[in-house]
């Protein structure tokens, strides 16, 4: 998939190049060059799909934008948003999608509510996911960079069943997580629930 070169601006009043620019002063060139591998991925699993790509290489671009915050910085803006306050016992694993989400509005003007959902749900997923944000999700988890046991069989399914590829990386993490006796944030186990868990509806 080429990437456009040339945006509309419809979602941000920058340039291909000049957001790259912004985008690369927030991070390390290694987190930097991710960014670009996921946007890469991102357009390969949307070219199956009706989509708009200048929207869906904004978001693979902006998703890690906060990702290198100063931990004080996150925890002052947490303490003034309207987010789930028990996320400050996360850390910012969690904190860079839902904060993020917040500060590239703030910082790069991206009002798009699809392009900032995709930030906020980018590490965890939800319970119900837009296209965007499945794309999102999944490319960051099978971008080229990736190594993993099991990657080969999430990248075939982010090509081939988007969906199944969702439901793959939702209980990979899980068990990744659990097996290095990691805090899972409530939402993580939601979502594993909704999209992994059999459960007969009879026993509610
Ligand atoms: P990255 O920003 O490109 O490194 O990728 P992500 O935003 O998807 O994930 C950031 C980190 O959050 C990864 O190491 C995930 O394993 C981790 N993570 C995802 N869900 C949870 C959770 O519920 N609890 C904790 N502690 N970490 C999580
Ligand atoms: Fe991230
Ligand atoms: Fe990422």
């Amino acid at each position: 998939m080429t990437k456009q070169t040339e945006w509309r601006q419809d979602f941000v009043a920058l340039s291909r190049d000049e957001l790259l620019v912004k985008v690369a002063s927030q991070m390390s060139n290694k987190r930097f060059q991710h960014v670009l591998r996921v946007e890469e991925k991102a357009l390969e699993i949307a070219g199956k799909f009706p989509m708009d790509l200048e929207k869906v290489s904004i978001a693979a671009l902006t998703h890690d934008y906060a990702k290198e915050r100063p931990d004080e910085e996150m925890i002052a803006r947490i303490k003034k948003s309207q987010v789930d306050q028990t996320i400050l016992s996360f850390g910012n694993a969690i904190w860079h999608g839902v904060m993020g989400a917040e500060i590239v509005q703030e910082e790069l003007g991206i009002t798009d509510a699809e392009i900032l959902q995709a930030i906020r749900v980018h590490t965890t997923g939800d319970v119900v996911m837009t296209l965007l944000d499945k794309i999102i999700f999944v490319a960051d988890y099978v971008e080229e960079g990736r190594d993993f046991p099991g990657l080969e069989d999430a990248r075939q399914l982010a090509l081939t069943n988007l969906d199944e590829a969702v439901r793959y990386e939702i209980k990979q993490t899980l068990l990744f997580l659990a097996s290095k006796n990691q805090k899972i944030y409530p939402k993580t186990i939601d979502v594993y629930n909704t999209w992994v868990a059999n459960y007969k509806e009879d026993l509610c």
